[in-house]
C-alpha cells in the first residue's frame, strides 16, 4: 500500500466528497435525541449521501453492514446501527461517516472520499463528559495545525497526545488516523501516540496527501476490546469514550479541512 498524492485538478472532487460527508454527519448529529434508534440515524445519513449523488463509503467496506458507525457510551468506534438500540437521555454517541464521489480523471475512474466523526450528547450530560468531548475535539484541531507539507506525522501524534496526557485520558492505540486513497484506508497510519515511532518509520507530509486525523480518548484506561459482532470496539473498563475526525487535504500553502462545514 502506498500513499496517494492527488493532483491539483482532483482537489474539487475531493472537496465535494468531504463536504457531502460533513453535511451528512451534521444532519445525523442534529437528529440525535432520546427515543431515536441508531438504525434511524443510519438511514438519515445514507439517504442524504445518496441524495447528493455520492455513495456511503462504509457500506460493504470489509463487510460493514451500514453507512454510519454508531458507537454509544463505552463503545469506541465501529458500532453497528440497530433498530433495537434506542438512545436515552444522558447517553453519548459517536457517529462516523464516509462519502465517496466517483469522478473520471485522466481517463481513469477515481473514488474521492471524505471521512468524518463526532461525538455528541443525547440530552443532558455531566460536565466531566462535556470536557471529554471538548478535549478530544480540541486535540483534533491541534493535530490539524501540524498537517502541512514539510511536517512529520509524529508531530500530529504528539500534538494530539499532549492534550490527552493533560486531561489524563486513555488514548486508544488499536486505531488511529490514516491516509485516504481510492480504496479508502491507506498509508500512512496516523497514531494518536508518538511512541509508535520509536519502532516504526515516520513519514514526511507532502502537498497532495489526503489525511484523516481521528483522536479517540477514554475516560478510563486505554485498553479496548472487540465484541463478538467482530466490529464494535468497546473500552475494557466500560468507561466512556469520545471520537472526532476530519479529512484534511494538504495543499502547497497549508491545508484544507474537506469535511468541515
Ligand atoms: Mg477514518
Amino acid at each position: 500500500m502506498s500513499i496517494t498524492i492527488y493532483e491539483k485538478d482532483q482537489y474539487e472532487g475531493i472537496k465535494l466528497a468531504g463536504k457531502i460527508a460533513g453535511e451528512a454527519l451534521d444532519l445525523a448529529c442534529r437528529s440525535v435525541k432520546p427515543g431515536i434508534s441508531t438504525w434511524d440515524l443510519d438511514k438519515i445519513a445514507e439517504e442524504y449521501i445518496r441524495s447528493k449523488g455520492a455513495i456511503p463509503t462504509f457500506k460493504g467496506y470489509m463487510g460493514f453492514p451500514a453507512s454510519l458507525c454508531t458507537s454509544v457510551n463505552h463503545e469506541v468506534v465501529h458500532g453497528i446501527p440497530n433498530k433495537n438500540k434506542i438512545l436515552k437521555d444522558g447517553d453519548i454517541i459517536s457517529l462516523d461517516i464516509g462519502a465517496t464521489v466517483k469522478e473520471k480523471f485522466n481517463g481513469k475512474e477515481w473514488n474521492y472520499i471524505g471521512d468524518t466523526a463526532r461525538t455528541v450528547p443525547v440530552g443532558e450530560v455531566s460536565q466531566q463528559i462535556q470536557k471529554l468531548m471538548k478535549d478530544t475535539n480540541d486535540s483534533l484541531f491541534k493535530g490539524i495545525e501540524f498537517c502541512r507539507a514539510g511536517k512529520l506525522i509524529k508531530e500530529i501524534s504528539t500534538a494530539v497526545a499532549n492534550i490527552a496526557i493533560e486531561g489524563e485520558y486513555g488514548i486508544v492505540r488499536m486505531f488511529g488516523g490514516h491516509g485516504i486513497g481510492p480504496e479508502y484506508h491507506s498509508e500512512p497510519f496516523i497514531p494518536n501516540w508518538p511512541e509508535y515511532f520509536t519502532q516504526n518509520k515516520d513519514t514526511e507530509i507532502k502537498a497532495g496527501m489526503l489525511l484523516c486525523i481521528e483522536p479517540m480518548f477514554n475516560l478510563g484506561s486505554d485498553d479496548v476490546r472487540k465484541l463478538k459482532d467482530n466490529w464494535t470496539i468497546v473500552t475494557a473498563d466500560h468507561k466512556l469514550s469520545a471520537h472526532f475526525e476530519h479529512t484534511i487535504l494538504v495543499t502547497d500553502d497549508g491545508s484544507y479541512i474537506t469535511t468541515k462545514i
